[in-house]
């Protein structure tokens, strides 16, 4: 054949670069269930069937279009369960001049793409990933003579030139942020409406995929009974207008807020449609747009979610890109904990870690806050190795692949990359969650308090962290009044903090 066009579980878009020149008597797309991809971290069972169920109707919609596809299943008998044994048998195969590859999302891929190429002595022809607003160009030409990076002057850059949200060359609103507007919780009763996201029952296809997942992961964290996500990318379309029509008013808002056994609230869920490629992410910031304009929602709500999209999630990816391999390896805090236990199974007693956690488990899913403000600050406090929070993240969310999950995780989570990410690192006391959430309500622990048989952790754990990195963050301007509160308390306050962080860290030691 003249070309084995290789698309990968990330890359299911008939209009990426990989089909420019696709010939139905010619070549050949070629895609492989890996069971390597699932395994070389331990992955949440959504987010294995997520990609299986993704990857199987892609296949059977190339199939309906009368493409040739050499698909390797899973559970095909002799599939070889990595990436370049498999290439080796596809291209001894077909004999393809050579191989069509978008270059991949993940450092690790990209490398095993080139190498086996070579080794198989066949032309790999990689071509640049469409999908994003972004090129890599564009980001080195904004990160190029910049001492320090903002994801907020990249975001401004983006909206000049993409034309989003602007009039006459200045910010629609006449301002680039409303976050001030966006940082609300709840009055006690909780959300007014529970605003519930379109459902999608899995078909024959997904099941068949769940079953699978059941059968050969049967030891892998998470649960698949509430499988409902979009695979295809009709679905995804529909899963965009849902948010649009009943969840973006309220987006801006309560973008912050967490709630009690809510795991969704006024979040778009299409995170993991936009990383597989089934949804195009100009065709989403088109519509969030448009409903400004049509007056569906306020600008505070379409702005800040735009900001998500073309801003961080753009931004992101060009930082993984501009700074790996190494980033991988960044620990500027030298934390070396091992990561508990319970992240594993939900068993702690601290509420707001047995939500977040108990809904990851069940979903594969979590927003943004409690992505950042609970799991990945308790990480933080307590100084885990930023790889193995690394490692968690991956693992557990059904939208997790490397470019956009290492930055969030090992950068603006962990603040492993020394202030890449964020200006500061993301530390609070307990006493942030009880004013975003009701989480307290329900919990043993008062965040008011850092010592005493019923102290907060997060809040102990808080000042034992300040504390410990007094001397690292005094150079950080942003600080300033966090550290001023530390100089606040007296040496027996200090005594008693630190150990009962003591306590706390061996406690969880001998459970990690
Ligand atoms: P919404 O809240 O509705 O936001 C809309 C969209 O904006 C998202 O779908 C997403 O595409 C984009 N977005 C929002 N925040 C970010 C961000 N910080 N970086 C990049 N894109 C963003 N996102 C992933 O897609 N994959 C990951 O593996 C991932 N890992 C994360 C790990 C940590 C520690 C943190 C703090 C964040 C992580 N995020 C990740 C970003 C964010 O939490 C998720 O994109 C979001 O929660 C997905 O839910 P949603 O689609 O309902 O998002
Ligand atoms: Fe979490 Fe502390 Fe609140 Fe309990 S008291 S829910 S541990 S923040």
């Amino acid at each position: 054949i003249r070309n084995l066009v290789a698309v990968l579980g990330d890359q299911l878009d008939l209009n990426s670069a990989a089909f420019d020149d696709f010939s139905k008597e010619d070549d050949v797309v070629w895609m492989v269930e890996v069971k390597d991809e699932a395994t070389h971290v331990w992955t949440h069972k959504v987010r294995i069937a997520m990609f299986l169920a993704a990857m199987r109707h892609f296949r059977d919609d190339l199939l309906a279009r009368e493409y040739r596809v050499d698909y390797r299943q899973l559970d095909d008998p002799g599939c070889q369960g990595d990436f370049a044994s498999e290439l080796g048998v596809a291209v001894r195969k077909h004999r393809p001049e050579k191989i069509v590859l978008v270059e991949p999302g993940e450092w690790r891929v990209r490398e095993l793409f080139q190498e086996t190429a070579k080794e198989l002595d066949v032309d790999l022809d990689m071509r640049p990933d469409r999908h994003f607003f972004a090129t890599h160009e564009m980001f080195e030409e904004h990160a190029s003579g910049r001492k320090q990076l903002r994801q907020e002057y990249f975001y401004r850059e983006m909206r000049r030139e993409f034309d989003i949200l602007m009039k006459d060359g200045e910010p629609l609103g006449g301002k680039w942020n409303f976050d001030s507007e966006n940082r609300k919780s709840f009055s006690k009763e909780g959300p007014e409406e529970r605003p519930n996201p379109k459902r999608f029952s899995p078909d024959a296809t997904t099941k068949e995929v769940l079953e699978l997942v059941e059968k050969r992961f049967t030891d892998h964290p998470g649960k698949l009974e509430h499988f409902d996500w979009p695979v295809t990318p009709k679905q995804a379309k529909q899963a965009l207008d849902d948010f649009i029509e009943h969840r973006l008013p309220e987006f801006g808002t309560y973008q912050d807020a967490l709630w009690t056994d809510e795991p969704y609230l006024y979040h778009s869920r299409l995170s993991a449609a936009m990383n597989l490629k089934l949804l195009d992410p100009r065709d989403v910031v088109d519509a969030a747009e448009k409903a400004y304009h049509t007056k569906q929602a306020p600008l505070n709500a379409v702005e800040g979610f735009i900001r998500q999209v073309l801003g961080w999630r753009e931004y992101v990816r060009g930082v993984y890109w501009k700074f790996m391999p190494k980033y991988l390896e960044r620990n500027s805090l030298k934390a070396k904990a091992s990561l508990p236990k319970f992240y594993w199974t939900a068993d702690t007693e601290m509420n707001c870690l047995q939500q977040c956690i108990g809904q990851t488990l069940d979903y594969g899913y979590a927003h943004h806050i409690q992505r950042l403000m609970v799991t990945g600050l308790f990480a933080l406090l307590l100084g885990v190795d930023p790889k193995a929070v690394h490692e968690w993240y991956l693992a557990v969310y059904l939208d997790a692949v490397e470019w956009v999950e290492l930055p969030n995780t090992l950068g603006m989570s962990q603040f492993a990359d020394g202030g890449i990410m964020a200006s500061k690192p993301y530390v609070a006391t307990g006493k942030y969650i009880k004013r975003m959430s009701n989480y307290c309500d329900g919990c043993r622990y008062d965040p008011e308090k850092a010592t005493g048989e019923d102290a907060c952790p997060f809040t102990t754990l808080y000042w034992d962290f300040l504390m410990r990195h007094e001397k690292f963050l005094s150079d950080n301007q942003r600080m300033g009044l966090q550290l001023k509160n530390i100089e606040r308390k007296s040496e027996q306050e200090r005594r008693e903090i630190k150990s009962q962080a003591k306590r706390i860290k061996s406690h969880l030691s001998a459970n990690a």
